[in-house]
């Protein structure tokens, strides 16, 4: 019994010499000191001993089990003062931190509020959820107007304790996710009144059946200019600097009649395709225009909802789908990617 304990105190105490890590050190101990370790069994063997036996043999096995003990401590405290001081070689290359980058859609918004900064537009920002009235009432689109069918959109049941909106919003008995920004333009009117130029880049909502084109929530920058004497011309002479701002100087900008109830006239502007620059390709499908804004002047029942006297002020007003730029610029073909939050979509840009 004395000579097994003997050699295992050696074997031990040579192990301890040469471990340098604190966590071989931890499992030499449990397997040696630990409550099935090697030492724990000769110890429990006693028992079997004689009274005798266990008198002679007790002293030097306990006096064998504190001193492993002490230097198993030793050998810990000396291992932790040692990673105290360890040497860190800081020429080594970190661990590199992943970066990530804006959002395509967020690249092309950022882009546009610079050009429009630049002309003297505010940016605005305005609720997502709108009340019927200022998304569809005050923009001329009246309850039975056809143009609700085209803009279908996700209502919202108003309870009696949230009417607590001013003026014509109390008239409202619905609350929407807004369809498109133009409810904005209300808002700034009964703001800041005219004159006032400002844009709105944001989020709006259709209850759409989605597909490679149709998406239920798009982003919009919508725009407002209103003045005195402000004319079709004005409102051409402004799209056409931004088109080339983002496109090219020899960008051309042309207009065909198209129906919004909040603008009269209204028209969709139609710039020559970046790609071809007017020849036809793929992506304008030949024709060789590709459909970008849709604009108009500014409905004088419009300008009255937002306070505004249209025998002094006109103004225009034009609408962007950001989404439509972004998948353009990119050449994305499928618009639920943008919102998808799929990194490998998101990682090319
Ligand atoms: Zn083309």
């Amino acid at each position: 019994m004395k000579e097994k304990l003997e050699r295992l105190k050696k074997e031990v105490l040579e192990k301890l010499n040469a471990v340098k890590d604190i966590g071989i050190l931890r499992d030499l101990e449990i397997k040696i000191m630990g409550r099935k370790g090697e030492l724990t069994e000769i110890l429990r063997q006693l028992n079997e001993l004689s009274l005798e036996q266990k008198k002679s043999i007790g002293k030097f096995a306990n006096d064998i089990k504190l001193e492993l003990a002490e230097r198993f401590k030793q050998a810990a405290e000396i291992l932790e003062k040692e990673k105290k001081h360890a040497f860190v070689d800081l020429t080594l290359p970190g661990e590199g931190i992943r970066r990530g980058h804006l959002h395509p859609l967020t690249q092309v918004q950022n882009e546009f509020e610079d050009i429009f900064s630049s002309l003297g537009f505010m940016i605005l920002d305005g609720p997502e959820l709108e009340s019927d009235y200022f998304n569809f009432e005050a923009l001329n689109i009246t309850k039975l107007h056809p143009a609700r069918d085209m803009q279908d959109t996700f209502y919202v049941a108003r309870t009696h304790a949230d009417s607590t909106g001013t003026d014509a919003d109390k008239t409202a008995t619905d609350l929407v996710m807004r369809t498109h920004t133009s409810p904005v333009q209300i808002r700034a009117m009964k703001k800041y009144g005219a004159p006032l130029r400002c844009i709105v880049p944001g989020r709006c909502f259709r209850s759409e059946a989605t597909d490679v084109r149709h998406e239920h929530t798009l982003n919009q920058i919508e725009g407002l200019m209103i003045d005195k004497d402000i004319s079709w011309a004005d409102m051409k002479g402004v799209l056409e600097a931004v088109v080339r701002r983002l496109y090219g100087s020899e960008t051309k900008l042309r207009m065909r009649p198209k129906f919004y109830p909040f603008v009269e006239p209204g028209n969709n502007g139609e710039i020559t395709c970046f790609l071809c620059k007017g020849v036809g390709c793929r992506l304008c499908k030949q024709s060789g225009w590709l459909e970008i804004v849709g604009s108009g002047m500014v409905h004088p029942k419009v300008l009255v909802a937002g306070g505004i006297d249209p025998k002094i002020y006109q103004g225009f007003a034009f609408g962007f789908g950001l989404d439509r730029l972004a998948m353009l610029k990119y050449n994305i073909s499928d618009i639920r990617l943008l919102n998808g939050g799929d990194l490998r979509f998101l990682e090319q840009f």
